[in-house]
């Protein structure tokens, strides 16, 4: 395992960090042995966010004693001031600390959500301030629309990005990244294995570990996935012609498949919240079908009034069939529900 400095800051964390989301769905006790398991095998850098559920609690719980010798990063969905304190309190509250190493704005997509952000009375002021008392260490962000992630790093305000990236999502090594190290940020990657659509964690981070400077952060939900990724990056890495051909045969099957959440495609004319929505069959997996009813309720809702006109196909770089997708996610919700009465 290397560990990498994260941009100009001062934080060193493992090259391989710990995804919060996955943890949602495991009961306290295991969660709190995955974690000790990720710590124990020399991973520094977990990062959650207020918005998954318990994933900081559990965070909190396992890591208490260890604090100093770990990276907790978290994140703030909530766009003004008072509401981001307030989220920051719990963050801290819920994760045992009194500081927060990394605090990042929370999937800033579009210009209206960077516009409250930065007025007054946003959040990005609450954080700044925040920063002054000591309570965050450094202000990240995290995006999954590229043209605005880049805009963001050229901000300068910020000391990290958080961007997908995977073998089938790897438009960020390019302009994102460059960017980024130019700018002085340390890089995260997110979803490593594309929101689950790689199966194969080998060919995953034969990818990922090829761009040195990006820390990714892998969702785990039990001690063999830990010790089968830990494994890996313990193993030299090598990329022959052979991995090189099944990326590009996972390309061509699954990349114009899922979605991205760059949230072109929106708005909706109808209020259907496309992005939250296309992404249930992947947060159903990840948080488990319960908690996923509870969490998508309002965009899986919203779902009923399409009207199938078809405009967010033109909008959508990578020509999902939108409609027909969230058919099929409102079928799959509708089950789930059913299922858990
Ligand atoms: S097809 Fe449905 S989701 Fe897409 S823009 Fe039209 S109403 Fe909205
Ligand atoms: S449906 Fe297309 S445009 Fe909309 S968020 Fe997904 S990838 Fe982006």
């Amino acid at each position: 395992m290397r560990y990498v400095r994260l941009g100009h800051t001062d934080l060193t964390v493992s090259e391989v960090g710990f995804g919060g989301i996955p943890i949602i769905r495991l009961d306290e006790d295991t969660a709190v042995s995955v974690l000790r398991r990720a710590y124990e095998s020399g991973i520094t850098l977990f990062d959650t966010a207020n918005a998954y559920r318990d994933s900081e609690k559990k965070i909190g719980r396992a890591l208490g004693e260890v604090r100093d010798k770990v990276v907790l990063a978290t994140k703030t969905i909530i766009r003004d001031a008072i509401g981001a304190v307030e989220q920051l309190e719990n963050s801290l509250h819920m994760m045992k600390t009194d500081y927060i190493d990394l605090c990042q704005l929370h999937q800033i997509a579009q210009e209206t959500e960077w516009d409250i952000v930065t007025r007054p009375g946003g959040a990005l002021e609450a954080l700044i301030k925040a920063k002054k008392q000591g309570k965050i260490r450094y202000i990240g962000v995290t995006s999954h629309n590229l043209a605005m992630a880049v805009k963001l790093v050229k901000t300068g305000l910020f000391s990290t990005v958080q961007f997908p990236f995977n073998f089938i999502e790897d438009a960020a090594k390019d302009e994102l990244h460059i960017a980024a190290r130019e700018y002085g940020m340390g890089i995260l990657g997110m979803k490593p294995f594309a929101g689950g659509m790689i199966d194969n964690a080998g060919i995953a981070f034969k990818f990922l570990r090829e761009h040195s400077d990006v820390v990714v952060l892998p969702g785990f939900d039990s001690l063999e996935r830990v010790d089968e990724v830990v494994y890996i990056y313990r193993q030299p890495n090598t990329v022959t012609d052979r991995d090189l051909k099944l990326m590009q045969n996972y390309r061509n099957e699954l990349g114009k498949q899922f979605c991205r959440r760059c949230e072109y495609c929106q708005p909706c004319p109808q209020g259907v919240m496309i992005t939250a929505a296309m992404s249930y069959k992947v947060i159903a997996s990840r948080m488990s079908p319960k908690v996923a009813i509870e969490f998508s309720k309002i965009p899986m809702e919203s779902v009923t009034l399409c009207t199938e006109c078809r405009e967010c196909i033109d909008r959508c770089p990578y020509g999902l069939p939108i409609p027909d997708i969230l058919k099929v996610h409102y079928y799959l919700y509708e089950q789930h529900k059913a299922e858990s009465k």
